[in-house]
């Protein structure tokens, strides 16, 4: 999905883990992906508040909306450099396709995944057979600066790991949860994983001390770490735990994420991630000229980007 924000701030993230355990509720804001009745996500990171969770670094969550009332996806190509783009599906079905020729719908339980490196063109879309109702997030990965540069990729995981303990199932989307090892390619140590949580469920997800960890309740009333944040919010956690209680007395779903604190500084400005404003003015040029990504098959239009700001938001100097 893009940044379709028409007057998006650059922001410089990065270097803002809380190095203890600690509980922030990040209720995030909405954001309309076209019309007063259309598709509205709700974004989490990033915020005023938190701007990462180890090289997580956006978070948009969106519906359940139905698909004949406005809440259809479409999204013109458009550009991305420097991240991997995270979609994942509660409901609903979205074809995605991209500059490589890649086209792949993605369904629920699936996970796409792109590899922007260098830069690539994607689109996304909802099918014409899809589902009533759409369910989902988009989440960006920041890449380190080894990997900014590589060629992009594309890739579809119809199979992945779980977890399970006491009512709980973990579907592993990237990195490892307590052994389970995701196929999906990664950059930085990491996990990002679905916690399903059958009605009476009270168990425990193994955690990594050295990691900061966030949980987005997507589903049902999960509690978590004793906390019962509502739909669409984001539970900072922090780091220093090797445990997270989850427990629900209906059926709940929540999206736990994670990753060694990420040690750079990094800005991002509408669908670009880069390691300074300069590189930002150059993916933005490149688009505008024709030369970042390439064209989109099956697409004549795309998103032009917005005009850079004149002001950028500087890190926050205390982690909350
Ligand atoms: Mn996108």
């Amino acid at each position: 999905m893009s940044n379709l924000d028409p007057h998006p701030a650059e922001v410089t993230c990065g270097a803002d883990a809380a190095h203890r355990p600690t509980h922030v509720l990040v209720t995030g804001h909405e954001v309309a992906l076209g019309g007063p009745r259309g598709l509205r996500v709700t974004r989490t990171l990033p915020t005023r508040t938190r701007r990462m969770v180890g090289a997580w670094c956006f978070v948009d969550h969106y519906g359940p909306h139905p698909v004949a009332d406005g809440g259809a996806m479409r999204v013109a190509p458009h550009p991305h450099i420097g991240l991997q783009t995270v979609s994942w599906l509660l409901d609903g079905a979205v074809r995605h396709r991209d500059s490589l020729g890649c086209d792949q719908v993605v369904r629920p339980g699936q996970l796409n995944l792109m590899t922007a490196g260098a830069g690539i063109a994607h689109a996304e879309e909802t099918p014409p057979d899809a589902p009533p109702r759409l369910h989902g997030v988009q989440l960006w990965v920041a890449l380190p600066p080894s990997a900014r540069s590589a060629p992009p990729a594309f890739a579809h995981h119809a199979d992945l790991p779980r977890y399970t303990d006491a009512g709980l199932t973990a579907t592993v989307l990237v990195g490892d949860l307590a052994g389970a090892v995701s196929p999906a390619a990664a950059f930085t140590p990491l996990v990002g994983a679905e916690l399903a949580l059958a009605p009476g469920t009270e168990a425990r997800v193994p955690l990594d001390p050295g990691f900061e960890y966030a949980v987005l309740s997507l589903d049902g009333t999960p509690r978590l770490d004793g906390a019962a944040p509502p739909r669409g919010t984001l539970l900072y956690l922090g780091t220093g735990r090797r445990e997270l209680r989850v427990g629900a007395d209906g059926p709940a779903r929540a999206l736990l994420l994670g990753g060694a604190p990420y040690p750079d500084t990094l800005v991002m400005w509408w669908n670009f991630v880069a390691g300074s404003h300069e590189e930002i003015v150059e993916a933005r040029r490149g688009w505008t000229a024709q030369t970042l990504g390439g064209p989109v098959p099956g697409y004549a239009d795309r998103l032009a980007a917005p005009p850079m700001p004149t002001t950028r938001l500087l890190p926050r100097s205390a982690a909350g």
